[in-house]
């Protein structure tokens, strides 16, 4: 490589790295084909993915790595000689700062590039290109923008589209998506045989009218006994620990730096599609789904969710590691207070999987850090009076209140009411 400068070289060889770790990662957990996503490779390099791309295309050149043709996202995979070069020269010690001056979209006010840019939000959801086959007239559309702008009185109206648009923005925003997996389980596994027969009315009166207990700012907080056979059979999860909050004035300076890089025009749109693919959105996957709908409650949280996006209302699910995963990423990468924001005043949080045995298996300063993110949280939806329904597994209370810290159980119970005992008590044999 006789024309690369230092810059270059630490960046090539730092992303290098990233991707002989994650490559190594998958050969330990027994992946077949390690076709690497470039999101993930962003992630594990902690650099912005447009930067990635740029290094990726230059390994890809010097024969180190091979870019996968027409995946989405990007997916790169390790050459031999990669390996060995990876192998042969030790990484950087700390990720190299990308020269702003060489990489066009990380200066302030970048131009939007149409390749990224959302579909969603530059086409009318009325215009004709989006029409489906067989409907008449289409109507009414805008040229995107939302507004139409009168050719007679210059005066512009919302356009038909926009209670769309702030939708997407609103859910965009708040991330926990109601997947099609979610829909589903609350659909087909509600009120089953092993929910406590005192909740069935009430989880009845969430599902059958969840306006009337959104608007009232009720809460519902339904725990999971360990004699539910389903709580018994389950292992264990473990909060992710690959990343870690920022703890120190460096490691908050050091993210508010990569938060501010990240404000160019097209951030959003970078961001959406980095969470689509790290799961940093806090999107359960659908191991996830099935876990919470094994107990009866998990699955009547799902009903009551299913019941509020179908309602229309601003509504997430998240499991206590989601949650944990996706605030840590943000708080790392920029959109954390965003986050946090939509986490206190969306008309529905439905918050699953808080297990008491995750908590105490926890480290101490990821109980701590996760503690004053609830507490947060918590706190803005109970002055908000917005509605919070949890699911936790932890029987009796004084356990549970313990493993969550007596403090966060208190704002809690505030936000959602006193917890529930949501498992059927088993009749002696
Ligand atoms: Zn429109």
């Amino acid at each position: 490589m006789p024309d690369a400068d230092r810059h270059d070289r630490e960046l090539d060889a730092w992303v290098l790295a990233a991707i002989a770790r994650l490559d190594r990662e998958g050969l330990v957990l027994g992946l077949g084909a390690r076709e690497l996503p470039l999101p993930g490779v962003a992630e594990q390099a902690a650099l912005d993915e447009r930067v990635v791309a740029v290094v990726t295309d230059r390994l890809a050149t010097r024969g180190l790595v091979r870019l996968v043709a027409h995946a989405d996202p990007a997916r790169v995979t390790l050459t031999a000689p990669g390996r060995r070069e990876a192998a042969a020269q030790p990484a950087p010690s700390e990720a190299p700062t990308p020269d702003g001056a060489r990489f066009v979209f990380l200066r302030p006010g970048a131009p939007l590039s149409s390749t990224s840019a959302d579909p969603d939000e530059q086409v009318c959801d009325f215009h004709p290109r989006r029409r489906r086959k067989g409907t008449m007239d289409p109507g009414e559309h805008c040229d995107g923008s939302g507004w139409i702008v009168d050719a007679v009185t210059r005066e512009s109206r919302p356009c038909r589209c926009r209670p769309l648009r702030i939708q997407r923005h609103r859910d965009r925003r708040l991330g926990g998506r109601i997947t099609t997996e979610i829909l589903n389980f609350g659909l087909a596994s509600s009120l089953h045989p092993e929910l406590h027969p005192a909740l069935t009315p009430i989880v009845r009166r969430w599902t059958d009218d969840v306006d009337a207990q959104l608007d009232a700012g009720a809460g519902l907080w339904m725990t999971v006994a360990d004699w539910d056979r389903r709580v018994r059979s389950g292992g264990v999860d473990a909060l992710d620990d690959v990343e870690a909050p920022p703890r120190t004035q460096a490691e908050f300076e050091a993210a508010a730096a990569r938060a501010g890089a990240a404000l160019d025009a097209d951030a959003l749109t970078d961001q959406r599609q980095r969470e689509t693919a790290s799961r940093a959105g806090g999107e359960l996957s659908l191991m996830e789904v099935r876990k919470v709908a094994e107990t009866a409650a998990g699955s009547s949280a799902a009903a009551i969710a299913r019941a509020a996006h179908h309602a229309g209302r601003g509504v997430a699910l998240y499991s206590l590691s989601s949650l944990y995963r996706s605030l840590v990423h943000l708080s790392r990468r920029g959109g954390y207070r965003d986050r946090l924001e939509a986490l206190r005043t969306a008309d529905l949080l439905v918050l699953v999987g808080l297990d008491q045995r995750v908590l105490e298996r926890a480290a101490q300063w990821q109980r701590d850090w996760l503690s004053e993110q609830l507490e947060l949280i918590a706190i803005g939806r109970y002055e908000h009076q917005k509605s919070t329904v949890i699911v936790s597994t932890g029987w009796p209370l004084e356990a549970l209140a313990a493993a969550l810290s007596q403090e966060t159980y208190h704002r809690l119970c505030c936000a959602a009411g006193e917890p529930l005992l949501g498992s059927r008590i088993p009749t002696p044999a």
